[in-house]
């Protein structure tokens, strides 16, 4: 057999790699043991917001010939659905401003209904939601995170740039009449919402939404200085505790969340907090970028060009080998801190090149 031909499998503890002659499709597995069953893919850098702390104003985002085809990240994630994924996120960009996005999720309805995937989950401002939600249902889709980050309409213009928030709030709702689960998902930063985020959680409990905080992450170049957004959740979480009884849950997503149960409801708050602590032991996740670039975590600039393997005469054979050297790339964890006042770890990548 040639080396071609051979499975690239990366060994435990370990950068190297040995070459096996099984050549049938495996769990996802990095080199320190976690396996990898949740995808989130990027299907577009574009949005119709520019939230001051994830893009520049003035962005150029890639030509559409760099961008994988539906078809193709159809192909993706079937590949990754062979080898154990069972959860996939769709993400951007804003997801909902892919033309034809409906086309790709109901393909992915279509893998949990013969039972190869359990879900198919969006991360989306909420903007396209009043005129979609219902029709993602109907794709299979059962929740979506929403980004949202003031209940104010003049700190939301300056937050996103767009005056927009009265079509998101409307987006929940109809996310919520059509049958969908809704969590939503907030940047706390420091002198923007702040002062909101214990009304925040009070307003996502009395909506009978769930809610995440997450602390500012050094990605990409913005316009301001990142460091005076950055606001630790560690200073957050006395004041969200003089309003309302946090228990402290058990529930692991495989992700950087902790949570807590709100008592006296069936609420949860989560709590992501890369710099001031990370929680990278568990994770089980990689991302696709709208271009067919791997990334094995968030904070580090390793990738695979998947795209290549895709657009080659063997896609299956080469992209097997790729995900195989990409479990070998994958880091314990990210390099995201705070020394001195001065965030460490930064990536030159946006949050919506990557996939948020
Ligand atoms: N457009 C969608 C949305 O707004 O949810 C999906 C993409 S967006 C990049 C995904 C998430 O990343 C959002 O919740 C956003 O607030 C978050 N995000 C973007 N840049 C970030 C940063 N530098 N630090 C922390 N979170 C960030």
């Amino acid at each position: 057999m040639s080396a071609s031909n051979a499975n690239i499998v990366a060994m435990p503890d370990s950068n190297k790699y040995i070459l096996s002659s099984d050549t049938s499709p495996r769990a996802l597995q990095d080199q320190f043991g976690r396996q990898i069953t949740y995808l989130r893919l990027s299907v577009t850098d574009r949005c119709d917001l520019r939230c001051t702390y994830c893009m520049a104003e003035k962005m150029t985002f890639l030509p559409k010939n760099d961008v994988l085809s539906l078809e193709e990240m159809l192909t993706l994630s079937r590949a990754f659905i062979e080898r154990g994924v069972r959860r996939i996120r769709l993400t951007g960009g804003e997801p909902l401003v892919r033309k034809n996005i409906l086309w790709l999720i109901e393909r992915l309805g279509h893998e949990i209904d013969a039972g190869r995937l359990d879900e198919v989950t969006l991360t989306t401002n909420g903007t396209q939601l009043p005129h979609l939600a219902s029709k993602l249902y109907s794709a299979g889709v059962r929740r979506v995170n929403v980004s949202l980050d003031t209940l104010d309409p003049t700190r939301f213009s300056d937050i996103t740039r767009r005056s927009k928030l009265e079509t998101v709030l409307e987006g929940i709702e109809a996310a919520k009449a059509a049958g969908l689960k809704v969590k939503i998902n907030t940047v706390a930063m420091r002198g923007k919402n702040e002062d909101e985020l214990p009304d925040l959680l009070s307003w996502a409990i009395k909506n009978g939404l769930d809610l995440t905080f997450i602390e500012t992450m050094p990605l990409g170049e913005v316009d301001g200085v990142r460091e005076d957004d950055y606001l630790p959740l560690t200073a957050v979480m006395p004041k969200l505790e003089s309003r309302h009884t946090l228990s402290p849950s058990n529930k692991r997503t495989g992700g950087p969340a902790r949570y807590y149960n709100v008592d006296g409801t069936n609420r949860q708050l989560g709590i992501i907090t890369p710099l001031t602590n990370n929680f990278c032991d568990g994770c089980n996740r990689v991302r696709v970028t709208c271009t067919g670039r791997i990334y094995m975590c968030l904070g580090q600039d390793d990738h695979i060009d998947l795209r290549a393997a895709l657009r080659s005469n063997s896609p299956k054979r080469d992209l097997n080998n790729c995900l195989n050297k990409a479990m070998g790339l994958k880091p314990k964890g990210h390099d995201f801190a705070m020394s001195d006042g001065k965030m460490i770890g930064k990536v030159s990548r946006h949050m919506s090149q990557t996939g948020g």
